[in-house]
């Protein structure tokens, strides 16, 4: 091996950066060349290929987002576009690839590796942490903590005001970042994909609540459990009380990375290159009670089960 691609795919998350920071500089000290494929597979496709170096990923660690770029392709996803990618893949010597993103990002590199003999790398990186194999995927911790923040605002609005606030929060098919920032920020319910949830039965809580005298609630809805406007809406035609609609939206992407996220990036990147190093191909890097743990990329984009009773009731006898 002396020549490695790296790419960041799919959404962005924070730490994507102190993930190339990893990669590059851990491939350099192994004395291995380094490319950066810019805007992820559509990158592969097109060509957008630049050489870095150890200045090339200087003063990024703290930096959301990714100098790499990131993008969803549609091209990839067909045979004749991968068959391109390969193309460049060999004209530009490359021995072996890291792919830093999600579930798509390593169904990508299943096709490819399937396809194809090249050597693909998972880097676990979406704020979902919707991925198996890693109890934490690069993103999920700074995504939590944002969130977390703007909730904290938002309960100070909430008591002032007395009202009822529904936040909604993002996490695709996965109610991992709601049901932290309902635990973290003190809310009263939370409706998430892995859990049945009955409406009604929040609003009548809400309603004897009420009759005792309280007076505000924060309630946190997962984007993959319901609309967070439709909800408002239920709650409000039930409880004749005032509720405002906060979707939290694309601020919970961006962001410097938590310590969390950057030291996860850095451990994760250097096994990456370590991994590519040993001749393995088809696997992804994470980590289990904080030891470095390694799976099949098939094993990794399997659903994730989520444990959420012990969590949900603990948050419910502590609101
Ligand atoms: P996130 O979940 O954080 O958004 P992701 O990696 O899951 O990240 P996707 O948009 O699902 O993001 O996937 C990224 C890219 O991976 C897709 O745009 C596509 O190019 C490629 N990809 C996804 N699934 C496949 C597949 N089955 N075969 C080939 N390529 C795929």
């Amino acid at each position: 091996m002396k020549r490695i691609g790296v790419l960041t795919s799919g959404g962005d998350a924070p730490g994507m950066n102190a993930a190339i920071r990893s990669i590059v500089r851990c491939a350099l000290h192994e004395k291995l060349e380094v490319v950066g494929v810019l805007r992820g597979y559509d990158g592969l496709i097109n060509e957008e290929i630049r050489t870095m170096d150890h200045a090339s990923v200087s003063n990024i660690i703290n930096r959301g987002g990714t100098i790499l770029k990131t993008a969803r392709s549609a091209e990839f996803m067909t045979r004749e576009g991968r068959k391109r990618a390969m193309d460049v893949i060999r004209k530009n010597k490359i021995d072996g690839l890291v792919l830093i993103g999600g579930d798509g990002t390593y169904r990508g590199g299943i096709a490819l590796t399937e396809e194809f003999e090249i050597p693909c790398i998972g880097v676990p990186c979406t704020i979902d942490n919707d991925l198996n194999g890693t109890e934490a995927t690069i993103g999920s911790d700074t995504a939590v903590n944002t969130a977390l923040e703007a909730i904290d605002k938002i309960r100070d609005t909430a008591t002032s005001m007395e009202r009822i606030f529904v936040v909604e929060v993002m996490g695709r098919e996965s109610g991992f970042i709601a049901m932290q920032v309902a635990v973290g920020g003190g809310a009263e319910d939370v409706l998430i994909p892995e859990r049945k949830f009955d409406v009604e039965e929040m609003c009548h809580d809400i309603v004897e609540g009420n009759i005792r005298g309280k007076i505000s609630w924060i309630i946190i809805v997962a984007e993959g459990a319901a609309k967070g406007e439709a909800i408002a809406r239920q709650i409000t035609d039930f409880t004749s009380l005032e509720t405002r609609v906060v979707v939290l939206g694309h601020v919970q992407r961006g962001g410097s990375p938590t310590a969390q996220d950057r030291i996860l990036a850095a451990r994760l990147g250097a096994e990456a290159v370590g991994l590519l190093l040993k001749g393995e191909s088809g696997k992804a890097v994470g980590v289990v009670s904080d030891e470095i743990n390694i799976v099949d990329f098939e094993f990794a984009v399997r659903k994730k089960i989520l444990e959420t009773d012990k969590i949900y009731n603990l948050m419910k006898i502590l609101t």
